[in-house]
């Protein structure tokens, strides 16, 4: 701990961003980045509290407290207090293969879980972490880091999301001769195709990361769907080993009248077609306009907020984003105490764009959608709404009760679905008669990631459910170390 003062000395700063009414004129990241002197001031604000809570990655009240990948925090903090920017990044990579990801996109539990944050804004970890990373690239520290030696085994990765990425990278760097398959026409998942430009950058930062990893060995073979394109018999016959992270892509529907309507899509239809528009140039046949519509977007998450970054990027008329949970408090409830993740009310990116452009926040709360209204061509152009109440049914489960004379009619020429996820595509695990859990993910005991097929392994989304990046690195780092110990008998890796 280089500044035993520091957090009584310095406030929190976080880096400025690109005013919303600018940055919703192009589809970059906005995020600024911070000059050294005051990273270095950030870093002093770490107590090292000697009970670290921040990189405990534990699961408390079924969320994340501290980071899920054991990040050494306290560590890399005081090194950037130092201005040891190469250790600070040594340290980094020990823990997380791809920390310009998560430095961009977690919702960073450590940070809920900071010792400090008891009494104090919590020490900003993130973007900590973001500048050690970029300061790395901008150095040029980081470099193909090829193995010495090849192992003879071959192990196909299938899915190149966080997960299979994680994976990946680990079992090269055993030695193992890696192969990633995606259906895909680029790699990288919902890295890729799912979480938008302006948050993650493609070409800079996904690209750049997936050019160290092929020039470190990695063989990306895209627009194969495995199970489809490539028969389960031959991956089976052509690998010593698989690992599987397929992500949890199937949508949950919303199946109330009038959804056969056109003009009513899954979110990843509209945000999928979007980045791949945005990447080729040109929009292709796939591409869904927001432009000049009346957006209503079913869903006040994280895959919701990006339909409204992007609509709004669209230059949409007007937009309404209906969520059926009642609205957060503005500090934590006191059955949510330090270190949960605190569940409270935040404006994030879109909100604070549409808020910038329309005068308020889009979410509404409490609030379903009961109806789609279409016109004579079949073309949806509303959306009927209620207000409900969470109430205990006979069985003492809460369900949400319409509250009669709350109706609403709302106008919407697009309608966007994003309600989350209901597990893993099914045809896969089927063909390579795989075991599931009661919630149709692949049965793989976390921890050890070995399904009920020997030889082969899950990891990320398809095993736990729809989750988080930083989730899905720890499950395809741990995973890449199961299936090295049945290649090699014993294992090496973290
Ligand atoms: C719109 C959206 C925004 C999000 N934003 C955030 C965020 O800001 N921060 C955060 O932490 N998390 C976010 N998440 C969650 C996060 O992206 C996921 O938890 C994470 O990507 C899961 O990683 P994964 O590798 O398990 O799967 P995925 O990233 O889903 O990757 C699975 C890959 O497998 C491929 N695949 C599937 N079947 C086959 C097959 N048969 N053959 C070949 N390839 C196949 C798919 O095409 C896909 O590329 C977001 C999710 C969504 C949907
Ligand atoms: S990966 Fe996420 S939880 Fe871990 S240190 Fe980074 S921001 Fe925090």
């Amino acid at each position: 701990m280089g500044k035993p003062t520091g957090f009584i000395e310095f406030l929190r700063e976080l880096p400025s961003e690109v005013a919303p009414l600018d940055r919703i004129r192009n589809w970059d990241e906005f995020h600024l980045p911070m000059p050294e002197d005051r990273l270095r001031t950030q870093g002093a604000r770490c107590m090292d509290c000697g009970t670290p809570f921040c990189h405990t990655g534990t699961l408390i009240s079924g969320m994340a407290s501290g980071c899920p990948i054991n990040n050494l925090i306290p560590e890399w903090n005081d090194l950037v207090y130092r201005g040891l920017w190469r250790e600070a990044l040594d340290r980094l990579h020990k823990t997380n293969n791809f920390p310009e990801f998560t430095g961009r996109v977690c919702p960073a539990p450590c940070e809920g879980s900071c010792v400090l944050g008891i009494t104090n804004p919590p020490v900003t970890i993130k973007n900590i972490e973001y500048s050690i990373i970029e300061k790395g690239w901008d150095e040029g520290w980081i470099t193909p880091q090829i193995p010495a030696k090849r192992t003879g085994k071959r192990v196909a990765v299938i899915g190149s999301g966080p997960a299979g990425l994680c994976a990946a990278a680990q079992l090269n760097t055993a030695g193992h001769t890696v192969t990633v398959f995606e259906r895909a026409d680029r790699p990288g998942g919902l890295l890729m195709y799912g979480i938008p430009n302006m948050k993650l950058d493609k070409e800079q930062v996904v690209m750049r990361r997936l050019q160290i990893l092929e020039a470190e060995g990695v063989k990306f073979i895209c627009n194969t769907e495995v199970g489809k394109d490539l028969p389960v018999e031959t991956l089976l016959r052509e690998f010593d080993a698989v690992v599987l992270c397929i992500g949890a892509t199937k949508p949950r529907d919303l199946p109330i009248p009038g959804r056969q309507l056109k003009g009513i899509h899954f979110a990843m239809e509209f945000l999928t077609a979007n980045t791949k528009a945005v990447l080729d140039r040109q929009p292709d046949d796939s591409f869904i306009s927001a432009a000049g519509k009346d957006v209503v977007i079913i869903g006040g998450g994280d895959t919701g907020t990006d339909c409204v970054g992007t609509s709004i990027r669209h230059g949409c008329n007007s937009l309404v984003q209906l969520e059926i949970m009642p609205k957060p408090p503005e500090t934590r409830a006191a059955n949510n105490p330090w270190p949960e993740w605190p569940k409270i009310y935040r404006m994030d990116y879109g909100q604070e764009e549409a808020a910038a452009k329309f005068g308020d926040d889009p979410r509404v709360y409490l609030t379903t959608a009961t109806q789609f209204e279409g016109d004579e061509n079949g073309q949806v152009k509303a959306v009927h709404t209620v207000e409900v109440q969470w109430e205990r049914n006979e069985k003492g489960q809460f369900i949400p009760n319409p509250i009669p004379g709350t109706e609403k009619v709302l106008p919407a020429q697009l309608v966007l679905l994003a309600m989350g996820f209901l597990g893993p595509e099914q045809f896969l695990l089927d063909a390579l008669q795989l075991e599931k859990d009661p919630r149709s993910n692949v049965k793989a005991e976390y921890g050890k990631y070995a399904t009920n097929i020997p030889g082969v392994f899950a990891a990320g989304d398809c095993r736990r459910g729809q989750s988080l990046v930083v989730w899905a690195f720890n499950e395809g780092r741990e995973a890449a170390r199961e299936c090295d110990r049945y290649l090699m008998g014993h294992t090496d890796l973290p």
